[in-house]
């Protein structure tokens, strides 16, 4: 099994939006990560990163978001683009796993037609509900389409030998869920996604300025947080470089 990381662009933003204590007006550049899984029994996309169309007009596609989350986005960024990159396209793609449907992981969703998309129900429902959607800040434009997708409940082994696992991380959005994979020599591997943004927040259990439900965020960052510190686990957190600079990234695998 191989893992390619990936960054769908970054984004520019003040630290303390997603670690309070950071002083106001130090801000900070963020990965996009999404991740390829190249597995015997098929090709899975965690996460699908931005729409292209953020790159030339990131104020429409992001609906205002980019006031905070300033873009530095360039051609080619995109999911797409960069499984070219690596020889594959879309069609190579046989399951999407959406960590939950924010606009930087499930953006690029319509692009994947063929591919069995994996959503919790929570998030589905929620991003289906007129009040969660703007709690949420949802863009139903990012996920809204008629893909295959398919619900789920809670842990979800993918392909029933225990090496590609989805947990649920509920609490930075109603049906967030995370990553876990048993890779070869290189051990267990989490991709924790939105659930622990920063190492700062993995080391420190301290929580982002907004979840949709902190004391949710909060359980699944301690259990993350214990993964990390026990040293059972390589997780790798949401948005940040730190921890992104030290990742083989695509050409590079983890395996
Ligand atoms: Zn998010």
């Amino acid at each position: 099994m191989k893992l390619y990381a990936m960054s769908a662009g970054y984004v520019e933003h003040e630290k303390r939006v997603f670690v309070p204590s950071a002083p106001k007006g130090l801000r900070v550049q963020a990965p996009l990560p999404f991740f390829l899984i190249v597995h015997p029994k098929g090709n899975v996309l965690f996460d699908t990163g931005i729409h292209p169309d953020a790159i030339t007009d990131a104020a429409s596609r992001w609906r205002g978001l980019d006031k905070v989350f300033a873009p530095r986005l360039r051609p080619g960024d995109d999911a797409m683009s960069q499984l070219r990159q690596l020889g594959m396209s879309v069609a190579d793609i046989d399951v999407v796993i959406n960590s939950h449907l924010h606009f930087d992981h499930a953006g690029a969703n319509a692009f994947f037609p063929k591919a069995t998309v994996i959503v919790n129900r929570r998030e589905w429902d929620a991003a289906h509900d007129a009040a969660e959607i703007k709690r949420n800040a949802f863009i139903p434009d990012d996920y809204d389409h008629p893909l295959q997708y398919t619900f789920i409940d809670g842990e979800h082994d993918l392909f029933g030998d225990g090496r590609v696992i989805v947990f649920p991380t509920y609490g930075h959005t109603p049906g967030h869920q995370s990553l876990r994979l048993e890779m070869g020599e290189s051990g267990v591997w989490v991709l924790a996604a939105d659930s622990c943004y920063m190492l700062e927040n993995l080391e420190t259990c301290i929580l982002p300025k907004v979840s949709w439900r902190a004391e949710e965020n909060l359980a699944s960052m301690q259990r993350l947080h214990d993964l990390h510190t026990a040293k059972k686990a390589r997780v790798v957190v949401g948005h940040d470089m730190r921890d992104w600079l030290q990742l083989p990234t695509a050409p590079l695998y983890i395996e």
